[in-house]
């Protein structure tokens, strides 16, 4: 086995056609910096998904597409009743986000297929790639939905029924972009899951090093929250009678900024989102609503972090004369990414001569749902300045191949062993 595998180390990426598919995919829902705007089943991701599709089907690939939209592209193997190794990550981007930020995870499994294909290389499993809907939860929340909703985190129903800002619904917005898909996968239909994705900080590139290989993830918590007050006149209403849903709202993100900053440096507390109503001069709004998020790499600390927000939540209630609710709160983070995945990763980055070393992730993933339920690795690859969910992300094929190259060992060996 190791000799063949010596052979098959000198198989490399195209890494020239890997950009093509990376460059076309950034006309496609570009942004206003030269990054993408291109949003979970909005009509710029049905294009995207459609070009996918194409691409797939060019390779000789059997698409398939499930419930949650969630597209798997098939190349089959000596055993076809052997479990599947499964590559990919999501195609949508959030609303002012970079080119590659889980792009290039999906595009470099596909480029790892085209690659066995260009070698004829024969591999006892079967390999799919896979692109999982909506993982930022820009329209949809959660986000990573589509591969939560896969692994059986969610109620299917739950999932369909989710709303884009109180318009359409999840399961409308699939069946109008054509990709309510009649297929039912199932985990254990998957020997393993790699997942290649950029780091999103600036580990590798200050250090100079081609690959990250994910140990664990911060563990998160989310939480939507709703203000309640009434609507006064701002002039007339005296202070002591003022119900301000604003007042409320900011009372909470202040407190939870100083949770982050008291939790320095790894602990980071961020409300990134707030609606109020009516958002209008001389009106007292009577309603807010903010989501908010608490990380550490300690779970421990992250829920002691969590707690302390929650604490304060009737203090601020009584403080801006409000009611406060807690809408919806989710968590992930807590992964356990496969020991022989992670040392296979390892081992086939030393015998290519690529530089790695290990990395928690900050960051929310589709690999964190998939985990679950398959043997799960993941690899990450440098971006410049750790700018992600920035029109400006950036990365540089020198600095890619390498890990791509990684991805394609180190499938190719658990493929054929
Ligand atoms: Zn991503």
């Amino acid at each position: 086995m190791r000799v063949a595998v010596g052979k098959l180390n000198r198989i490399e990426i195209d890494s020239a056609r890997l950009w093509r598919d990376l460059d076309a995919s950034a006309r496609i829902g570009p942004g206003r910096a030269g990054g993408l705007s291109r949003l979970a089943l909005s009509d710029d991701d049905k294009v995207m998904r459609d070009t996918f599709v194409s691409w797939c089907k060019e390779a000789d690939l059997r698409v398939r597409v499930d419930a949650f939209g969630n597209i798997f592209a098939r190349r089959a193997g000596l055993e076809e009743s052997s479990p599947a190794i499964l590559i990919g990550s999501h195609l949508d981007t959030q609303i002012a986000g970079g080119r590659y930020d889980g792009i290039l995870g999906v595009l470099a499994g596909l480029e790892v297929i085209r690659t066995l294909n260009d070698h004829a290389v024969a591999t006892r499993r079967p390999i799919e790639v896979v692109s999982w809907t909506n993982e930022e939860g820009v329209r949809f929340q959660p986000p990573m939905l589509g591969s939560g909703a896969f692994a059986g985190i969610y109620d299917p129903d739950w999932v369909h029924r989710q709303l884009d800002g109180g318009r359409a619904t999840f399961a409308a917005e699939l069946e109008r972009i054509g990709y309510l898909g009649p297929d039912h996968l199932c985990p254990t239909q998957y020997d393993s899951y790699f997942e290649l994705h950029i780091e999103q900080d600036d580990v590798l590139d200050a250090e100079g090093l081609h690959v990250g290989i994910v140990t664990g993830g911060f563990k998160s918590f989310g939480l939507e929250l709703c203000v309640a007050g009434e609507n006064a006149h701002s002039g007339p209403t005296p202070m002591r009678r003022r119900r301000n849903a604003l007042v409320g709202a900011s009372l909470l993100i202040a407190r939870l900024n100083e949770i982050g900053w008291s939790h320095e440096p790894e602990g980071r507390t961020t409300c990134s989102r707030l609606t109020v109503e009516p958002n209008r001069y001389g009106i007292i709004p009577h309603l807010a609503e903010l989501t908010v998020d608490l990380r550490h790499p300690d779970a421990a600390t992250a829920a002691e972090m969590c707690s302390q927000f929650r604490d304060f939540l009737p203090l601020a209630a009584l403080k801006a004369n409000v009611e406060i609710a807690v809408a919806r709160e989710w968590s992930f983070g807590d992964v356990a990414f496969d020991a022989k995945l992670i040392n296979l990763v390892r081992s086939v980055a030393s015998d290519l001569g690529v530089s790695h070393r290990h990395l928690m992730s900050a960051a929310g993933h589709d690999a964190y749902n998939i985990s679950k339920v398959i043997p799960t690795v993941m690899l990450f690859t440098p971006c410049r300045d750790g700018v992600s969910h920035n029109e400006r992300e950036h990365i540089e094929p020198a600095y890619t191949a390498p890990g791509v190259n990684v991805l394609l060992n180190a499938v190719l060996r658990r493929a054929t062993a």
